[in-house]
């Protein structure tokens, strides 16, 4: 691997017949996730494909002409022409070997694939999960000096990497962007010394023996385990409602009904959770219209009849979403009625849904107690039903899911596994 800059770039382009790219920048902790992906696999497909690196900063012109927008990208030439993807942000070393593969024949590929030495690394403790509760668990575990290593498929920061504001974690006096609170927890992790190994593939998780699989080839064995996969909002899947999350529409009303004051918002759902919520939510916004599918509400009978009574809140029965767009500050929510089939539009400055969470543990098969929605079942040590694996933040079955909570759970189970290995 060589590192250059843009007056070089043509030469090496036309001296090898294969180059891989990568931009990458400093101060760039996705940049610095895939530093050792990248020399991994120089190792690897080195003696076919050239690879280099240069500093976006200091190469600018070309990077423009490139169409580089972000740190890391990296990008695949074939005889001096650009071919494949242009992968950025978190990249994962399988989406790096799949367009690495494309660029030789398949029998090389299958030579390369299989030189390829399975590892194992030891470790005292490994966090599942690199969100506010597995950040601060590995906070304090690195800095009670136990081995920790952080794994996650995704970079660092969990549900709070996507959030806009945050204005309820205690220690800032103003709201703090979301990346900016993940980007602090994870460096405070990394200087007390857990190591993280961030955008990977967990092939595979076995509780039983305390080892995971990363990346096809790694395997991490731990003498105890913290789940901390946190929980994902349960999507309509309907049309701009991924492009638009975090950005208009929102799954959380103690973090965002405050910046509604004096606005209108449409909030789907109707069961439980939709119907409370909708009464925090009218505290400050002006109008509620309630979306919801079924002709009548399913949450319990005092909360419905709050809702029902409250003067700002209108239901819209036996109607669903079927698109989110935006107008200019507005945010418009397309709804069909499912009686007539005709479809409105509902103008509004925000929106908020609220059918349901589900506990990210799609990847744990081991059979942990869990509660009737899916999540952890945990003690008040955080240990869950099997020995020595403990679980903190979303993914444990409670009431309230904060950054503050999560923060707390990983707290409390950190310093019981960091005294269990004494
Ligand atoms: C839009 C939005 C706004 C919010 N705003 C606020 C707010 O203002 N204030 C507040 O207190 N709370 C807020 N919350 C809630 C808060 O973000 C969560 O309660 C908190 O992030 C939970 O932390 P966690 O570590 O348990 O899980 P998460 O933050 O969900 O992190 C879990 C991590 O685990 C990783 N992971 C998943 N599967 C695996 C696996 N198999 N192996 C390894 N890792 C895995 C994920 O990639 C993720 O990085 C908000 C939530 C959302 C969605």
């Amino acid at each position: 691997m060589i590192e250059i800059n843009q007056d070089k770039f043509q030469k090496e382009l036309d001296s090898h017949e294969l180059v891989v790219l990568d931009f990458y920048s400093t101060e760039c902790p996705p940049c610095e996730a895939l530093a050792p992906k990248f020399e991994a696999l120089d190792a690897l497909y080195g003696k076919d494909i050239h690879f280099i690196k240069m500093f976006r900063q200091g190469n600018r012109e070309l990077a423009e002409q490139l169409g580089v927008r972000s740190s890391p990208t990296l990008l695949f030439f074939r005889n001096g022409k650009q071919v494949g993807e242009m992968l950025t942000g978190g990249i994962r070393r399988s989406d790096m070997m799949r367009n690495l593969d494309a660029l030789l024949p398949e029998s090389r590929v299958r030579e390369i694939h299989a030189s390829v030495t399975p590892k194992t690394t030891e470790t005292e403790a490994l966090v599942l999960g690199a969100g506010p509760g597995g950040m601060a668990a590995a906070i304090y575990l690195a800095q009670a000096k136990v081995d920790t290593i952080v794994v996650d498929p995704l970079l660092p920061g969990g549900q709070v990497s996507t959030t806009h504001q945050v204005s309820n974690y205690p220690g800032f006096v103003d709201p703090q962007p979301g990346y900016m609170l993940s980007h602090y927890m994870s460096e405070q992790a990394k200087v007390a010394g857990a190591k993280m190994k961030v955008a990977v593939e967990i092939s595979k998780v076995d509780l039983i023996k305390k080892e995971v699989l990363i990346d096809g080839h790694e395997t991490i064995r731990a003498k105890t385990i913290l789940i901390s996969t946190g929980a994902s909002p349960r999507f309509l899947n309907v049309e701009g409602e991924k492009e638009f999350y975090g950005k208009g529409i929102s799954y959380c009303a103690t973090c965002d009904a405050k910046y509604f004051h004096d606005k209108e918002v449409v909030i789907i759902g109707g069961g439980n959770t939709a119907v409370e919520e909708s009464e925090f939510i009218s505290k400050f916004a002006s109008k509620i219209t309630m979306v919801q599918q079924l002709p009548h509400l399913t949450a319990n009978k005092a909360a419905q009849e709050r809702a029902m009574a409250d003067p700002k809140i209108n239901i819209l029965f036996s109607h669903e979403p079927r698109g989110f767009y935006r107008d200019g500050e507005k945010m418009v929510v397309k709804v069909e009625d499912l009686e007539n089939k005709e479809t409105i539009d509902l103008v509004t400055d925000g929106v908020f849904v609220f059918v349901g969470m589900k506990p990210n543990l799609d990847s744990i098969t081991d059979p942990l107690e869990k509660d009737d929605w899916g999540y952890l079942k945990v003690d008040p040590d955080m240990r869950t039903s099997m020995p020595g694996i403990f679980a903190a933040g979303d993914v444990i079955s409670k009431n309230i899911r904060q950054i503050t909570t999560a923060v707390s759970d990983g707290t409390i189970a950190s310093i019981v596994m960091a005294r269990e290995l004494q």
